[in-house]
């Protein structure tokens, strides 16, 4: 499971970043989750409640905002909804698309205290 890894990935760097701030403890934390990653958001709550005790993040909330799948047809030159990586254009049906959103894996923000 991936997301283990991810979110302890995640937890050291809030945790890191809030000392650096001179915080104590972390209220919060906002990820960025494209809907085309590879991630399960179910499984990544699941992730970060084992992950966050013991740690100035034991308390912090999950939020986890979904970015939609969007691409570029190259064919209708216009940017269209991407359901998979790879898929085909919902308009013209053909295959030259690419992915410029839904990838996102990223930490929005973080409130501490
Ligand atoms: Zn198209």
């Amino acid at each position: 499971m991936h997301e283990m890894s991810l979110m302890e990935s995640v937890i050291e760097i809030v945790c890191e970043t809030a000392r650096q701030n001179g915080a104590t403890r972390v209220k919060s934390v906002r990820l960025d989750i494209g809907a085309l990653s590879h991630v399960d958001p179910h499984a990544l709550l699941f992730c970060h409640e084992a992950v966050r005790h013991g740690t100035i993040a034991g308390a912090a909330t999950l939020e986890i905002n979904r970015i939609a799948g969007e691409g570029w047809c190259l064919d209708c030159g216009k940017t269209v909804a991407l359901e998979e990586r790879f898929g085909a254009c919902p308009d013209c049906g053909r295959n030259h698309v690419q992915m410029t959103a839904g990838d996102e894996l990223k930490i929005r923000d973080m409130e501490v205290i």
